[in-house]
């Protein structure tokens, strides 16, 4: 029986792999097309002030935000020599949709592990902005035996971006629109 995973499994699966036909990636290659032999390490950013340690295994953030704006954030974690990294760790924390953290639980905070192809995702919300910020999510990246990557994820044509002094442009998201919400990507390039 369809099941909500499995519908967002193909999602998912569809979306990566029409954004790496679109950069003219061949067909058979699963990889991103973003990452080629001279690309820099994906940049690290502070943590801020919101992070709870010991976080649970979790993929579904949306229940946590049910009033939030739908969004699927999905990539992979690559070598500097874009080979996909399987069983990373992938840790996801941010604000809800009017830009509070849940600063006493785990709402919209948990952590995953890429699968075979180096494949991550999260279903979850498009976070609100709190004062001095632009949108942003929170995430730690860690292949298996290597540093952690503490870093930030953003929203392309966000007006706040200007004014934020911790914005990267090279952080920012490739958002889509599917049928189901927002669809954002994002490939991890790790030590
Ligand atoms: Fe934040």
């Amino acid at each position: 029986m369809p099941t909500r995973r499995h519908f967002l499994i193909a999602l998912v699966a569809t979306q990566l792999s029409r954004i790496a036909h679109a950069a003219g990636a061949p067909a058979q290659l699963s990889l991103t097309p973003t990452c080629d032999h001279d690309d820099d390490l994906t940049s690290a950013q502070t943590e801020g002030p919101y992070f709870t340690p010991a976080s649970p295994e979790k993929q579904d953030f949306a229940s946590d935000a049910p009033d939030g704006e739908k969004m699927i954030l999905a990539g992979y974690v690559l070598t500097e020599d874009c080979q996909p990294v399987a069983k990373a760790l992938i840790e996801l924390w941010h604000a809800d949709e009017s830009g509070t953290y849940d600063n006493s639980g785990y709402k919209l905070r948990g952590h995953q592990f890429t699968d075979g192809d180096g494949k991550w995702w999260f279903e979850t919300i498009v976070p609100g902005t709190y004062p001095s910020r632009t949108r942003h999510y929170h995430l730690k990246v860690q292949r298996p035996g290597g540093s952690v990557l503490t870093t930030q994820l953003y929203f392309p044509d966000e007006p706040l971006n200007a004014r934020d002094r911790i914005f990267n442009a090279s952080l920012l998201l490739d958002v889509s629109a599917t049928g189901d919400g927002k669809f954002g990507r994002y490939d991890f390039i790790v030590a």
